[in-house]
Protein backbone atom coordinates (compact mmCIF):
# COMPACT_ATOMS: atom_id res chain seq x y z
CA UNK A 1 0.00 0.00 0.00
CA UNK A 2 1.58 3.56 -1.12
CA UNK A 3 0.16 6.63 0.12
CA UNK A 4 0.88 9.59 -1.81
CA UNK A 5 2.20 12.87 -0.04
CA UNK A 6 0.72 16.06 -0.31
CA UNK A 7 3.97 18.19 -1.74
CA UNK A 8 4.26 21.96 -0.05
CA UNK A 9 5.33 24.30 -3.19
CA UNK A 10 8.37 25.46 -1.60
CA UNK A 11 10.24 21.55 -1.84
CA UNK A 12 13.75 23.46 -3.48
CA UNK A 13 13.51 26.05 -0.87
CA UNK A 14 13.69 23.78 1.96
CA UNK A 15 15.63 21.50 0.38
CA UNK A 16 18.26 24.69 0.14
CA UNK A 17 17.80 25.27 3.52
CA UNK A 18 18.63 21.38 4.71
CA UNK A 19 21.64 21.54 2.49
CA UNK A 20 22.81 24.73 4.14
CA UNK A 21 22.68 22.19 7.36
CA UNK A 22 24.18 19.34 6.25
CA UNK A 23 25.68 19.77 3.45
CA UNK A 24 24.20 17.89 0.14
CA UNK A 25 25.44 14.54 0.25
CA UNK A 26 23.87 14.45 3.54
CA UNK A 27 20.35 15.82 1.85
CA UNK A 28 18.15 13.85 0.09
CA UNK A 29 15.20 14.93 -2.34
CA UNK A 30 15.33 13.15 -5.67
CA UNK A 31 12.39 10.83 -5.23
CA UNK A 32 13.94 7.70 -6.85
CA UNK A 33 16.48 8.26 -4.17
CA UNK A 34 13.18 8.47 -1.19
CA UNK A 35 12.10 4.94 -2.14
CA UNK A 36 14.72 3.38 0.18
CA UNK A 37 13.36 5.35 2.52
CA UNK A 38 9.38 4.17 2.31
CA UNK A 39 9.43 1.82 5.06
CA UNK A 40 10.69 0.05 7.68
CA UNK A 41 10.56 -3.55 8.79
CA UNK A 42 6.50 -3.24 8.32
CA UNK A 43 7.74 -3.54 4.39
CA UNK A 44 3.49 -3.87 3.57
CA UNK A 45 2.94 0.50 3.91
CA UNK A 46 4.96 2.47 2.27
CA UNK A 47 4.86 6.34 2.36
CA UNK A 48 7.52 8.21 0.70
CA UNK A 49 9.07 11.03 2.52
CA UNK A 50 9.46 14.69 1.42
CA UNK A 51 12.90 15.29 2.32
CA UNK A 52 15.97 12.85 4.26
CA UNK A 53 18.38 14.32 6.18
CA UNK A 54 21.39 12.34 7.72
CA UNK A 55 23.00 14.90 9.64
CA UNK A 56 26.13 14.34 12.20
CA UNK A 57 25.92 16.68 14.93
CA UNK A 58 23.47 17.18 17.65
CA UNK A 59 22.99 21.02 16.28
CA UNK A 60 22.59 19.75 12.56
CA UNK A 61 19.44 17.65 14.31
CA UNK A 62 18.81 21.10 15.60
CA UNK A 63 18.58 22.68 13.11
CA UNK A 64 17.12 20.95 10.65
CA UNK A 65 14.35 20.64 13.39
CA UNK A 66 13.94 24.29 13.15
CA UNK A 67 13.26 24.21 9.20
CA UNK A 68 10.84 21.08 9.49
CA UNK A 69 8.88 22.95 11.80
CA UNK A 70 9.15 26.61 10.04
CA UNK A 71 7.69 24.93 6.99
CA UNK A 72 5.04 22.91 9.16
CA UNK A 73 6.52 19.72 7.89
CA UNK A 74 5.96 16.60 10.33
CA UNK A 75 9.37 14.94 11.31
CA UNK A 76 10.02 11.30 11.70
CA UNK A 77 13.18 10.03 13.35
CA UNK A 78 14.62 6.78 11.92
CA UNK A 79 17.73 4.65 13.08
CA UNK A 80 18.27 1.54 10.96
CA UNK A 81 14.72 1.23 9.98
CA UNK A 82 14.48 -2.54 11.56
CA UNK A 83 11.62 -1.71 13.53
CA UNK A 84 8.11 -4.00 12.77
CA UNK A 85 5.71 -2.19 13.84
CA UNK A 86 6.41 0.64 11.52
CA UNK A 87 7.77 3.61 13.77
CA UNK A 88 9.96 4.77 11.53
CA UNK A 89 7.44 4.51 8.55
CA UNK A 90 7.63 8.20 7.20
CA UNK A 91 4.01 10.32 7.12
CA UNK A 92 3.01 12.51 4.32
CA UNK A 93 5.10 15.81 3.31
CA UNK A 94 7.60 14.74 6.30
CA UNK A 95 10.91 15.29 7.02
CA UNK A 96 12.72 12.25 7.83
CA UNK A 97 15.70 12.40 10.00
CA UNK A 98 17.96 9.43 9.57
CA UNK A 99 20.79 8.78 12.66
CA UNK A 100 23.22 6.32 11.04
CA UNK A 101 25.45 8.75 10.19
CA UNK A 102 25.98 9.63 13.97
CA UNK A 103 27.34 6.33 14.81
CA UNK A 104 30.46 7.03 17.07
CA UNK A 105 31.35 5.77 20.80
CA UNK A 106 32.21 9.28 22.10
CA UNK A 107 33.43 8.01 26.17
CA UNK A 108 33.64 4.63 27.55
CA UNK A 109 34.15 5.11 31.19
CA UNK A 110 34.64 1.31 32.31
CA UNK A 111 35.60 2.46 35.79
CA UNK A 112 31.91 3.83 36.04
CA UNK A 113 30.48 1.46 33.80
CA UNK A 114 29.33 3.87 31.32
CA UNK A 115 29.33 4.40 27.44
CA UNK A 116 28.45 7.99 25.67
CA UNK A 117 27.47 7.70 22.34
CA UNK A 118 25.64 8.55 19.37
CA UNK A 119 22.04 6.67 18.60
CA UNK A 120 23.25 5.47 15.12
CA UNK A 121 25.86 3.17 17.23
CA UNK A 122 24.58 -0.43 16.18
CA UNK A 123 23.46 -2.51 19.68
CA UNK A 124 26.07 -5.25 18.96
CA UNK A 125 29.13 -2.78 18.39
CA UNK A 126 28.83 -1.55 22.02
CA UNK A 127 29.58 -5.08 23.13
CA UNK A 128 32.28 -5.20 20.18
CA UNK A 129 33.91 -2.45 21.40
CA UNK A 130 34.66 -3.39 25.06
CA UNK A 131 34.68 -7.23 24.81
CA UNK A 132 37.96 -7.14 24.96
CA UNK A 133 37.72 -5.77 28.70
CA UNK A 134 35.87 -8.24 29.56
CA UNK A 135 32.38 -5.74 29.26
CA UNK A 136 29.49 -5.67 27.21
CA UNK A 137 26.35 -4.29 26.94
CA UNK A 138 23.18 -6.40 27.82
CA UNK A 139 20.18 -5.80 26.04
CA UNK A 140 20.36 -8.24 22.59
CA UNK A 141 17.52 -8.08 20.77
CA UNK A 142 17.91 -10.89 17.82
CA UNK A 143 18.03 -7.93 15.45
CA UNK A 144 21.39 -6.64 17.44
CA UNK A 145 23.60 -6.89 14.56
CA UNK A 146 21.76 -4.43 12.32
CA UNK A 147 19.67 -2.37 14.94
CA UNK A 148 20.89 1.33 16.27
CA UNK A 149 20.70 2.40 20.13
CA UNK A 150 18.57 5.76 19.52
CA UNK A 151 16.04 2.55 17.70
CA UNK A 152 16.15 0.39 21.11
CA UNK A 153 15.68 3.82 22.94
CA UNK A 154 12.66 4.68 21.46
CA UNK A 155 11.13 0.87 21.30
CA UNK A 156 12.72 0.08 24.66
CA UNK A 157 14.17 -2.85 22.89
CA UNK A 158 14.72 -6.16 24.73
CA UNK A 159 15.70 -9.91 24.22
CA UNK A 160 16.06 -12.92 25.46
CA UNK A 161 18.73 -12.17 28.35
CA UNK A 162 16.53 -9.15 29.29
CA UNK A 163 14.76 -11.10 31.92
CA UNK A 164 17.70 -11.26 34.55
CA UNK A 165 18.94 -8.05 33.38
CA UNK A 166 16.46 -5.61 32.11
CA UNK A 167 15.01 -4.07 29.01
CA UNK A 168 16.79 -1.07 27.46
CA UNK A 169 15.22 1.19 29.93
CA UNK A 170 17.07 0.09 32.40
CA UNK A 171 20.59 0.45 30.42
CA UNK A 172 20.08 4.23 29.53
CA UNK A 173 21.26 6.73 31.96
CA UNK A 174 21.49 9.82 30.80
CA UNK A 175 20.34 11.04 26.98
CA UNK A 176 20.46 14.62 24.83
CA UNK A 177 17.31 15.23 23.37
CA UNK A 178 16.47 17.74 20.25
CA UNK A 179 12.91 19.00 21.27
CA UNK A 180 10.35 20.25 18.63
CA UNK A 181 11.45 23.87 18.57
CA UNK A 182 15.12 23.01 18.16
CA UNK A 183 16.34 23.13 21.61
CA UNK A 184 18.66 20.67 23.29
CA UNK A 185 18.36 19.81 26.52
CA UNK A 186 20.06 17.08 28.88
CA UNK A 187 18.37 14.69 30.55
CA UNK A 188 18.94 12.00 33.47
CA UNK A 189 22.30 11.50 34.62
CA UNK A 190 25.69 9.41 34.21
CA UNK A 191 25.94 9.36 37.81
CA UNK A 192 23.17 7.49 40.15
CA UNK A 193 19.98 8.67 41.70
CA UNK A 194 19.46 11.98 39.99
CA UNK A 195 17.39 14.82 41.36
CA UNK A 196 13.86 15.16 39.85
CA UNK A 197 11.18 13.53 37.48
CA UNK A 198 12.44 10.66 35.76
CA UNK A 199 12.58 11.88 32.42
CA UNK A 200 14.67 9.03 30.31
CA UNK A 201 11.57 6.56 31.43
CA UNK A 202 9.43 9.23 29.93
CA UNK A 203 11.92 9.39 26.33
CA UNK A 204 12.64 5.53 26.53
CA UNK A 205 9.85 3.72 24.61
CA UNK A 206 8.05 7.09 23.79
CA UNK A 207 8.64 5.48 19.70
CA UNK A 208 10.15 8.79 18.19
CA UNK A 209 7.40 10.92 19.55
CA UNK A 210 9.13 12.93 22.59
CA UNK A 211 12.04 14.65 20.49
CA UNK A 212 15.21 13.13 19.03
CA UNK A 213 18.01 11.38 20.59
CA UNK A 214 21.37 12.97 19.73
CA UNK A 215 23.56 11.24 22.08
CA UNK A 216 23.08 8.74 25.30
CA UNK A 217 24.89 7.22 28.29
CA UNK A 218 24.24 3.51 28.49
CA UNK A 219 25.28 1.15 31.32
CA UNK A 220 27.46 -1.28 30.64
CA UNK A 221 28.21 -4.56 32.45
CA UNK A 222 30.76 -7.44 33.06
CA UNK A 223 30.93 -10.14 31.39
CA UNK A 224 29.55 -13.16 34.00
CA UNK A 225 32.39 -15.12 35.14
CA UNK A 226 30.52 -18.24 33.83
CA UNK A 227 27.47 -19.33 32.32
CA UNK A 228 25.18 -23.07 32.33
CA UNK A 229 23.25 -23.77 29.66
CA UNK A 230 20.67 -26.80 30.21
CA UNK A 231 17.88 -27.59 27.49
CA UNK A 232 14.70 -29.22 28.47
CA UNK A 233 12.08 -31.19 26.87
CA UNK A 234 8.17 -31.52 28.48
CA UNK A 235 5.41 -33.73 27.05
CA UNK A 236 3.54 -30.37 26.47
CA UNK A 237 3.90 -26.22 26.94
CA UNK A 238 1.93 -26.83 30.15
CA UNK A 239 4.42 -28.53 31.79
CA UNK A 240 7.13 -26.19 29.85
CA UNK A 241 5.17 -23.02 31.34
CA UNK A 242 5.12 -24.68 34.95
CA UNK A 243 8.31 -25.00 35.01
CA UNK A 244 9.37 -21.80 34.05
CA UNK A 245 6.92 -20.12 36.94
CA UNK A 246 8.44 -22.92 39.06
CA UNK A 247 12.11 -21.73 38.62
CA UNK A 248 11.40 -18.38 39.15
CA UNK A 249 9.28 -18.90 42.32
CA UNK A 250 12.29 -20.87 43.71
CA UNK A 251 14.17 -17.49 43.64
CA UNK A 252 16.23 -18.36 40.20
CA UNK A 253 16.11 -15.91 37.78
CA UNK A 254 17.87 -17.28 34.68
CA UNK A 255 19.89 -14.83 32.46
CA UNK A 256 17.60 -16.51 29.86
CA UNK A 257 14.57 -18.96 29.32
CA UNK A 258 13.20 -19.56 25.53
CA UNK A 259 10.49 -22.05 24.96
CA UNK A 260 9.87 -23.56 21.88
CA UNK A 261 6.60 -26.07 21.01
CA UNK A 262 6.61 -28.73 18.76
CA UNK A 263 6.01 -27.46 15.26
CA UNK A 264 8.73 -24.91 16.40
CA UNK A 265 10.99 -27.59 17.27
CA UNK A 266 10.42 -29.37 13.77
CA UNK A 267 11.08 -26.52 12.03
CA UNK A 268 14.13 -25.89 13.89
CA UNK A 269 15.20 -29.35 13.30
CA UNK A 270 14.42 -29.34 9.75
CA UNK A 271 16.83 -26.07 9.20
CA UNK A 272 19.50 -26.47 11.23
CA UNK A 273 20.07 -29.95 11.74
CA UNK A 274 20.44 -30.00 15.59
CA UNK A 275 19.36 -33.27 16.81
CA UNK A 276 16.59 -31.79 19.31
CA UNK A 277 13.52 -34.72 19.54
CA UNK A 278 10.35 -34.43 17.22
CA UNK A 279 8.19 -36.34 20.15
CA UNK A 280 7.87 -33.92 22.65
CA UNK A 281 5.37 -30.90 22.95
CA UNK A 282 7.78 -27.93 24.18
CA UNK A 283 11.62 -27.83 25.13
CA UNK A 284 12.84 -25.01 27.23
CA UNK A 285 16.78 -23.58 26.70
CA UNK A 286 17.97 -21.78 29.63
CA UNK A 287 21.03 -19.79 30.67
CA UNK A 288 22.39 -19.18 34.18
CA UNK A 289 24.84 -16.90 34.66
CA UNK A 290 27.20 -15.80 37.55
CA UNK A 291 29.81 -16.63 39.49
CA UNK A 292 30.95 -20.06 39.29
CA UNK A 293 29.98 -21.10 42.73
CA UNK A 294 26.50 -19.26 42.43
CA UNK A 295 25.91 -20.72 38.79
CA UNK A 296 26.84 -24.53 40.30
CA UNK A 297 24.40 -23.62 42.70
CA UNK A 298 21.59 -22.59 40.87
CA UNK A 299 21.62 -24.48 37.66
CA UNK A 300 21.40 -27.78 39.72
CA UNK A 301 18.43 -25.97 41.14
CA UNK A 302 16.80 -25.37 38.17
CA UNK A 303 17.55 -28.86 36.76
CA UNK A 304 16.01 -30.62 39.44
CA UNK A 305 12.76 -28.01 39.24
CA UNK A 306 12.58 -28.85 35.56
CA UNK A 307 13.06 -32.65 36.43
CA UNK A 308 9.93 -32.52 39.36
CA UNK A 309 7.60 -30.13 36.85
CA UNK A 310 7.80 -33.28 34.09
CA UNK A 311 10.90 -32.89 32.34
CA UNK A 312 11.34 -35.65 29.74
CA UNK A 313 14.71 -34.80 29.13
CA UNK A 314 17.68 -32.68 30.18
CA UNK A 315 20.78 -31.89 28.26
CA UNK A 316 23.75 -30.15 29.10
CA UNK A 317 26.49 -28.67 26.78
CA UNK A 318 29.37 -30.49 26.64
CA UNK A 319 31.66 -27.60 25.35
CA UNK A 320 31.17 -24.21 23.97
CA UNK A 321 30.48 -25.46 20.40
CA UNK A 322 27.04 -27.52 21.47
CA UNK A 323 25.90 -24.89 23.64
CA UNK A 324 26.30 -22.59 20.67
CA UNK A 325 24.58 -25.21 18.79
CA UNK A 326 21.78 -24.93 20.61
CA UNK A 327 21.51 -21.22 21.05
CA UNK A 328 21.82 -21.18 17.05
CA UNK A 329 19.16 -23.47 16.79
CA UNK A 330 16.67 -21.02 18.93
CA UNK A 331 18.19 -18.30 17.00
CA UNK A 332 16.85 -19.98 13.52
CA UNK A 333 13.51 -20.21 14.28
CA UNK A 334 12.19 -18.19 12.24
CA UNK A 335 13.93 -18.18 9.91
CA UNK A 336 13.06 -21.73 10.15
CA UNK A 337 9.79 -21.91 9.42
CA UNK A 338 9.86 -21.26 5.71
CA UNK A 339 10.78 -25.30 6.08
CA UNK A 340 7.16 -25.85 7.41
CA UNK A 341 4.74 -23.27 6.05
CA UNK A 342 5.20 -20.84 2.72
CA UNK A 343 3.93 -17.76 5.01
CA UNK A 344 3.88 -16.95 8.42
CA UNK A 345 2.60 -14.19 10.31
CA UNK A 346 4.44 -12.95 13.69
CA UNK A 347 2.98 -11.58 16.42
CA UNK A 348 4.31 -9.83 19.47
CA UNK A 349 2.35 -10.11 23.00
CA UNK A 350 2.79 -10.31 26.56
CA UNK A 351 1.25 -12.34 29.02
CA UNK A 352 2.14 -13.00 33.34
CA UNK A 353 4.30 -16.01 33.29
CA UNK A 354 2.17 -17.71 34.95
CA UNK A 355 -0.58 -17.93 32.22
CA UNK A 356 1.68 -19.37 29.42
CA UNK A 357 -0.07 -22.58 29.55
CA UNK A 358 -3.72 -21.35 29.64
CA UNK A 359 -2.99 -18.39 27.13
CA UNK A 360 -1.08 -20.91 24.56
CA UNK A 361 -4.31 -23.35 24.44
CA UNK A 362 -6.28 -20.40 23.71
CA UNK A 363 -4.24 -18.95 20.96
CA UNK A 364 -4.09 -22.59 19.42
CA UNK A 365 -7.97 -22.97 19.86
CA UNK A 366 -8.56 -19.58 18.02
CA UNK A 367 -6.10 -20.78 15.44
CA UNK A 368 -7.27 -24.14 14.70
CA UNK A 369 -10.67 -22.86 14.46
CA UNK A 370 -9.80 -20.69 11.77
CA UNK A 371 -8.13 -23.68 9.87
CA UNK A 372 -4.63 -22.71 10.85
CA UNK A 373 -2.00 -24.02 12.51
CA UNK A 374 0.67 -21.70 15.17
CA UNK A 375 4.17 -22.35 16.18
CA UNK A 376 5.35 -20.70 19.29
CA UNK A 377 8.77 -19.48 19.92
CA UNK A 378 9.13 -16.96 22.51
CA UNK A 379 10.75 -15.25 25.64
CA UNK A 380 9.09 -17.58 28.60
CA UNK A 381 11.05 -15.75 31.60
CA UNK A 382 8.93 -12.53 30.20
CA UNK A 383 6.19 -13.85 29.10
CA UNK A 384 6.71 -12.31 25.70
CA UNK A 385 4.54 -14.29 23.14
CA UNK A 386 5.66 -14.73 19.75
CA UNK A 387 3.49 -16.58 18.01
CA UNK A 388 4.02 -17.53 14.17
CA UNK A 389 0.49 -18.20 12.39
CA UNK A 390 1.63 -20.42 9.78
CA UNK A 391 -0.43 -19.67 6.35
CA UNK A 392 -0.29 -20.16 2.32
CA UNK A 393 -0.71 -16.80 0.51
CA UNK A 394 -1.41 -18.65 -1.89
CA UNK A 395 -4.73 -19.97 -1.36
CA UNK A 396 -7.63 -17.09 -0.99
CA UNK A 397 -8.67 -16.05 2.18
CA UNK A 398 -5.45 -17.50 4.34
CA UNK A 399 -3.47 -14.42 4.85
CA UNK A 400 -6.67 -12.45 5.89
CA UNK A 401 -7.41 -15.66 8.57
CA UNK A 402 -4.13 -15.36 9.72
CA UNK A 403 -4.51 -11.62 10.28
CA UNK A 404 -7.53 -12.44 12.41
CA UNK A 405 -6.07 -15.08 14.14
CA UNK A 406 -2.89 -12.70 15.08
CA UNK A 407 -5.57 -10.04 16.04
CA UNK A 408 -7.25 -11.76 17.99
CA UNK A 409 -4.12 -13.41 19.92
CA UNK A 410 -3.37 -9.70 21.46
CA UNK A 411 -7.08 -9.80 22.92
CA UNK A 412 -6.37 -12.50 23.98
CA UNK A 413 -3.52 -11.02 25.71
CA UNK A 414 -5.22 -7.99 27.10
CA UNK A 415 -7.67 -10.46 28.67
CA UNK A 416 -5.19 -12.17 31.05
CA UNK A 417 -3.61 -9.28 32.02
CA UNK A 418 -1.52 -8.77 29.29
CA UNK A 419 -0.43 -6.35 26.75
CA UNK A 420 -0.68 -5.80 22.80
CA UNK A 421 3.24 -5.25 22.45
CA UNK A 422 6.46 -6.81 24.78
CA UNK A 423 9.28 -5.46 22.10
CA UNK A 424 8.27 -4.81 18.56
CA UNK A 425 5.93 -1.54 19.74
CA UNK A 426 3.36 -0.16 18.50
CA UNK A 427 4.10 2.39 15.56
CA UNK A 428 1.04 2.58 13.41
CA UNK A 429 0.59 -1.59 13.48
CA UNK A 430 -0.73 -1.80 16.59
CA UNK A 431 -2.26 1.37 17.18
CA UNK A 432 -5.91 0.16 16.20
CA UNK A 433 -5.50 -2.03 19.69
CA UNK A 434 -4.56 0.69 21.80
CA UNK A 435 -8.10 1.81 22.51
CA UNK A 436 -8.90 -2.43 23.71
CA UNK A 437 -5.92 -2.11 25.90
CA UNK A 438 -6.58 1.21 27.69
CA UNK A 439 -9.41 3.38 28.39
CA UNK A 440 -9.84 6.98 27.29
CA UNK A 441 -8.67 8.78 29.84
CA UNK A 442 -5.59 6.95 30.07
CA UNK A 443 -4.87 8.03 26.16
CA UNK A 444 -5.55 11.33 27.37
CA UNK A 445 -2.64 10.93 30.27
CA UNK A 446 -0.18 9.33 27.58
CA UNK A 447 -0.84 12.35 25.34
CA UNK A 448 -1.12 14.78 27.69
CA UNK A 449 2.87 13.68 28.68
CA UNK A 450 4.00 13.86 24.67
CA UNK A 451 2.42 16.84 24.28
CA UNK A 452 4.41 18.08 27.43
CA UNK A 453 7.63 17.29 25.07
CA UNK A 454 5.57 18.55 22.07
CA UNK A 455 3.01 20.42 21.73
CA UNK A 456 2.25 20.53 18.16
CA UNK A 457 2.41 16.64 17.56
CA UNK A 458 5.22 17.63 15.45
CA UNK A 459 7.28 14.13 15.91
CA UNK A 460 5.83 11.28 14.68
CA UNK A 461 2.49 12.19 14.02
CA UNK A 462 -0.36 9.71 13.99
CA UNK A 463 1.50 6.65 15.25
CA UNK A 464 0.18 4.73 18.47
CA UNK A 465 -2.50 6.75 19.58
CA UNK A 466 -5.64 5.25 17.65
CA UNK A 467 -7.23 7.08 15.25
CA UNK A 468 -10.53 5.44 13.82
CA UNK A 469 -9.88 3.20 11.19
CA UNK A 470 -11.29 3.69 7.94
CA UNK A 471 -13.91 1.02 6.04
CA UNK A 472 -11.00 -1.47 4.41
CA UNK A 473 -8.22 -0.42 6.55
CA UNK A 474 -6.07 -3.20 7.89
CA UNK A 475 -3.03 -3.66 9.90
CA UNK A 476 0.02 -3.65 7.58
CA UNK A 477 0.55 -7.55 6.41
CA UNK A 478 3.76 -9.52 7.28
CA UNK A 479 7.06 -9.74 5.00
CA UNK A 480 9.79 -10.28 6.31
CA UNK A 481 12.41 -7.44 6.76
CA UNK A 482 15.85 -8.33 4.49
CA UNK A 483 18.31 -8.97 7.37
CA UNK A 484 15.68 -11.82 7.99
CA UNK A 485 15.80 -13.48 4.78
CA UNK A 486 19.36 -12.87 4.05
CA UNK A 487 19.80 -15.32 7.13
CA UNK A 488 21.64 -12.33 10.03
CA UNK A 489 19.14 -11.95 12.40
CA UNK A 490 15.52 -13.74 13.18
CA UNK A 491 12.74 -12.22 15.01
CA UNK A 492 12.02 -11.49 18.43
C1 LIG B 1 14.80 -9.67 12.13
C2 LIG B 1 14.36 -8.74 13.23
C3 LIG B 1 14.45 -9.16 14.56
C4 LIG B 1 14.03 -8.32 15.60
N1 LIG B 1 14.15 -8.75 16.90
C5 LIG B 1 13.81 -7.92 17.91
C6 LIG B 1 13.96 -8.33 19.28
O1 LIG B 1 14.40 -9.43 19.60
N2 LIG B 1 13.62 -7.45 20.23
C7 LIG B 1 13.16 -6.20 19.94
O2 LIG B 1 12.88 -5.45 20.87
N3 LIG B 1 12.99 -5.80 18.68
C8 LIG B 1 13.32 -6.62 17.65
N4 LIG B 1 13.17 -6.20 16.36
C9 LIG B 1 12.62 -4.87 16.08
C10 LIG B 1 13.68 -3.74 15.89
O3 LIG B 1 14.93 -4.27 15.51
C11 LIG B 1 13.81 -2.94 17.18
O4 LIG B 1 12.60 -2.28 17.44
C12 LIG B 1 14.95 -1.90 17.12
O5 LIG B 1 15.09 -1.27 18.37
C13 LIG B 1 14.73 -0.83 16.07
O6 LIG B 1 15.95 -0.13 15.91
P1 LIG B 1 16.23 0.71 14.58
O7 LIG B 1 17.52 1.39 14.74
O8 LIG B 1 16.09 -0.15 13.39
O9 LIG B 1 15.05 1.77 14.66
P2 LIG B 1 14.03 2.25 13.54
O10 LIG B 1 13.25 1.11 13.01
O11 LIG B 1 14.73 3.10 12.56
O12 LIG B 1 13.08 3.17 14.41
C14 LIG B 1 12.29 2.60 15.43
C15 LIG B 1 11.58 3.73 16.19
O13 LIG B 1 12.54 4.52 16.85
C16 LIG B 1 12.42 5.90 16.47
N5 LIG B 1 13.80 6.39 16.48
C17 LIG B 1 14.87 5.86 15.86
N6 LIG B 1 15.98 6.54 16.18
C18 LIG B 1 15.60 7.52 17.03
C19 LIG B 1 16.29 8.57 17.73
N7 LIG B 1 17.61 8.70 17.64
N8 LIG B 1 15.57 9.40 18.51
C20 LIG B 1 14.23 9.25 18.64
N9 LIG B 1 13.54 8.30 18.01
C21 LIG B 1 14.22 7.43 17.23
C22 LIG B 1 11.73 5.87 15.12
O14 LIG B 1 11.01 7.05 14.89
C23 LIG B 1 10.80 4.69 15.29
O15 LIG B 1 9.64 5.08 15.98
C24 LIG B 1 13.55 -7.04 15.30
C25 LIG B 1 13.48 -6.61 13.96
C26 LIG B 1 13.87 -7.46 12.94
C27 LIG B 1 13.78 -6.99 11.52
Amino acid sequence: MMQSATLPANVSEIAAELTAIVGVKNRIVDPAELRTYECDGLAGVRVRPLAVVLPETTHQVAACVRIARRHGMPIVPRGAGTGLSGGALPVAGCLLVVLSRMNRILAVDLENRRIRLQPGVINLDVTRAIAPQGYYYAPDPSSQSVCSIGGNIAENSGGAHCLKYGFTVNHVVAATVVLADGDIVEIGSAAVDPLGYDLIAAVVGSEGMVGIVTEAVVRILRVPETTRTFFATFPSTDEAGACVSAIVAAGIVPAAVEMMDTLAIEAIVKATGVDWPLDVGAALLLDVDGTLAEVEHTAGAAVSIARQAGAIEVRMPKNDAERALMWKGRKSAFAAMGRISPNYYVQDGVIPRSEISTVLREIAAVTAREGLRVANVFHAGDGNLHPLVLYDARVPGEEHRAETVAGEILRICIRYGGSITGEHGVGVDKAVYMGELFGDADLETMNFVRCTFDPQRIFNPNKVFPTPRLCGDVPGSYAPHAVETSGAAGRG
